[in-house]
């Protein structure tokens, strides 16, 4: 890739950043587009989520990813908020509309589109189980209700962040407990319980007898690809999905909304898959 003047910058925000996988995800698909773009990760303290996007106006950026802590300063700094984002209070990438930021929350159809695509699974009429209420939870929430699910039921560790995103569900949301998992067309574990960092000790999301075949099982976690759960949920014959197509499809979104190309699925994903298999044996 070689810098000139013409290039255009887009970038991601957050605190930590230095582990994000986007500036893989996105320069893989600029290459692959051959866009004359080149995306960076900017480690912006939790204050100053504000100032960076008066950054992107000031300097033009076209495109910026948002993640923690920012994503609800920025959703009350930009111009306009899609739908999605507006429920949320939350984005995830913003984008231009003419001379106005808008800020979207692509998380929710990321999930949806990557359990469309593989394992080919379409949500319409499916009782669904989240465990977790957190930002991705709440977005999941929100997208499988759209998407016509016919039952939501959360599951939350603190009952104030449930209610809010099965609120988020309108009618076919509600509170959930452990109970309703045998009866769940898919499960979803929207906690970070799995991704190793309370050691060996790390309990699992939900209890892994109640799963069965039949069922899908999707971890939105994709570091490491094999979770627990996931583990679990093979071993009882149910389908296991890990995070990592969630990951590839919102930023196929962001891209989307950033620029009128069709963003290169395949290259994304071989990158972040290659990626990943780099951390693991780094890690390993
Ligand atoms: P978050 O906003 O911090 O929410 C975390 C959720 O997990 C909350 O509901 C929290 O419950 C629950 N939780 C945390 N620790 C727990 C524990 N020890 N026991 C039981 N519940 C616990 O995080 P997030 O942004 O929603 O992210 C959640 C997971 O999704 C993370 O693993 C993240 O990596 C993953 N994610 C993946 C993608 C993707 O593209 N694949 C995108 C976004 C997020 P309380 O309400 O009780 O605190």
């Amino acid at each position: 890739m070689s810098l000139t003047g013409e290039t255009r910058l887009a970038a991601v925000i957050g605190w930590p950043v230095r582990h994000s996988l986007s500036p893989t995800i996105f320069n893989a698909a600029f290459a692959a587009l051959k866009l004359d773009w080149a995306f960076l990760a900017f480690e912006v303290p939790p204050e100053k989520g504000i100032g960076a996007v008066d950054s992107m106006r000031a300097l033009g950026l076209a495109g910026l990813s948002v993640t923690m802590p920012h994503k609800a300063a920025v959703a009350a700094a930009v111009d306009g908020l899609t739908p999605a984002a507006e429920a949320l209070r939350a984005v995830n990438c913003v984008f231009w509309d003419g001379d106005r930021l808008v800020g979207d929350n692509t998380d929710g159809d990321g999930f949806i589109d990557a359990l469309r695509k593989d394992p080919g699974v379409d949500p319409a009429g499916l009782r669904c189980v989240v465990a977790g209420a957190g930002g991705a939870g709440r977005a999941v929430v929100r997208a499988l209700a759209s998407a016509g699910a016919s039952d939501v039921a959360v599951v939350n560790r603190s009952p104030d962040p449930a209610r809010h995103a099965v609120a988020l569900a309108g009618p076919v949301g509600r509170l959930g407990q452990a109970d309703d998992i045998p009866g769940a067309d898919l499960v979803v574990n929207a906690t970070p319980l799995g991704m190793g960092a309370g050691g060996a000790d790390e309990p699992l999301p939900i209890d892994p007898s109640l799963l069965r075949k039949d069922q899908v099982v999707a971890d939105l976690i994709y570091h490491p690809p094999m979770t627990p759960l996931l583990r679990a949920a093979r071993d009882a014959g149910a389908i296991a999905v890990n995070g990592v197509g969630m990951l590839i499809h919102q930023a196929a979104h962001a891209l989307g909304r950033w620029a009128e190309v069709e963003p290169p699925l395949g290259v994304m994903t071989q990158a972040t898959l290659a990626e990943l298999d780099r951390r693991a044996r780094f890690d390993g």
